[in-house]
């Protein structure tokens, strides 16, 4: 693959992707079995029609300021600040409503759902908290919701299969292939293709075939547009660099689109180190991985010399995926973004951190974009830091409990 790096970067900052064919550069597409064309095609027609309405425009509005408790504040961190030696401000997705950003794609897409006509809605989830936000997103919007989740996962995660479950949700178990998300997103997809009319399939993240990662970085990208105003309102400028915790690349997508055009300002994707470099020790795909099809999309994933996906590792289970959106993968390549990993040890110190110094008890996900920005602060005296809090860590604290002492 020879990428022009120059002429990339220059349509990725003209806000040219994803162009007619669904790619980022050479990344993204749609790589969909016969039996999911049509499927694929009604949605992107659906998309195109209703996501710039400005009817639908409001009515999301609406959803996300009554229900999601939009606009989510912009927090200063000075004790931090003091700790590293930088300025820190904190977007505070971990306030939305059930706790983590992924409300805001999942209350989108049901109501996109709804638009199209949909009779009832099908997730995946794989730590459960996408499942938890699209159950409450279908009771809100009145559809019916069925969760595919590994049976892995479910033993796992039995907390979140309770709420699910008690927002009315019906989780089905798989029990195919790997056991968990990676079988869950096959479930799903199969599900969907059995009756595409009736049917709504709600991804999580920003992956899959187009028009996914278009979708959802176009819904989470309300993260960064109130993140860039607040920080200009609040701290007289824009900040030296954006960090956001990369699993499927949601949130961080959402968080550094806008910023896009912004060049003095870094984007840095933390990802999961896990507990080595080895196969399967880590889920930090761009750091590690190669180009490959996963799930519908042409990106980076972790794979072995015969195309077979490896196992991933994570001490946050919403970072423990193998692939990761299109569009990151050619912020790397064309180096607007740059990316690194931070292995578990490190993540449970910056979580400890940010509780002793802030009084906030951050996701474990999102505590890789903590331990990034200590790493970043080191190297960038002084620096303006906008950390993406991605979640709330009271769901961790069982993963915690098992990893004091
Ligand atoms: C799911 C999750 C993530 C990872 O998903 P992305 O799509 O990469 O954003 C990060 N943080 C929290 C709190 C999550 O629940």
């Amino acid at each position: 693959m020879s990428l022009d790096k120059e002429k990339l970067l220059q349509s990725l900052v003209n806000g040219e992707y994803p162009d007619a064919q669904g790619r980022y550069g050479p990344f993204g597409g749609r790589y969909v079995p016969e039996t999911l064309v049509g499927a694929f095609t009604r949605l992107e027609e659906g998309v195109d029609k209703w996501l710039n309405d400005g009817n639908f425009r409001d009515e999301l509005n609406t959803e996300l300021k009554n229900w999601v408790g939009r606009p989510t504040p912009l927090t200063p961190a000075p004790r931090l600040g003091e700790r590293w030696g930088a300025e820190v401000w904190l977007k505070r997705e971990d306030l939305a409503h059930t706790g983590a950003h992924k409300i805001n794609n999942a209350i989108g897409q049901a109501l996109l759902a709804k638009r199209l006509g949909a009779k009832r809605i099908v997730a995946e989830t794989g730590a459960g908290q996408h499942g938890v936000a699209s159950a409450a997103a279908c009771a809100r919007v009145g559809l019916p919701c069925e969760v595919y989740m590994g049976q892995i996962d479910m033993a796992r995660q039995a907390p979140n299969v309770d709420r699910m479950q008690r927002l009315g949700a019906k989780v089905i178990a798989v029990t195919t292939g790997d056991r968990t998300l990676r079988a869950a997103i096959d479930e799903a997809m199969r599900d969907w293709v059995a009756s595409p009319n009736d049917t709504y399939y709600l991804l999580g993240s920003a992956v899959g075939g187009h028009p996914y990662p278009y979708l959802v970085r176009e819904l989470q990208s309300v993260i960064g547009r109130e993140a860039r105003q607040q920080i200009i309102d609040q701290s007289g400028g824009l900040p030296d660099v954006a960090i956001a915790c990369v699993g499927g690349g949601s949130n961080a997508i959402g968080l550094f689109h806008p910023f896009i055009a912004d060049g003095k300002t870094d984007l840095l994707g933390v990802e999961a180190g896990g507990h080595g470099n080895g196969l399967g020790e880590h889920s930090a795909t761009v750091v590690h991985g190669r180009p490959g099809v996963l799930h519908g999309t042409y990106s980076l994933l972790l794979h072995d010399d015969d195309g077979q996906i490896q196992e991933t590792h994570s001490i946050s289970a919403g970072l423990d995926y193998p692939g990761v959106g299109p569009e990151h993968a050619l912020l790397a390549a064309t180096g607007r973004a740059s990316y690194c990993a931070v292995d578990d040890q490190t993540a449970l110190l910056a979580l400890n951190e940010c509780c002793e110094a802030e009084g906030i008890l951050i996701a474990l996900e999102t505590a890789h974009a903590f331990a990034g920005a200590r790493l970043y602060a080191q190297e960038h005296a002084g620096a303006r830091i906008l950390i993406g809090v991605s979640g709330r860590g009271d769901k961790d604290l069982a993963t915690l409990l098992e990893h004091a002492g």
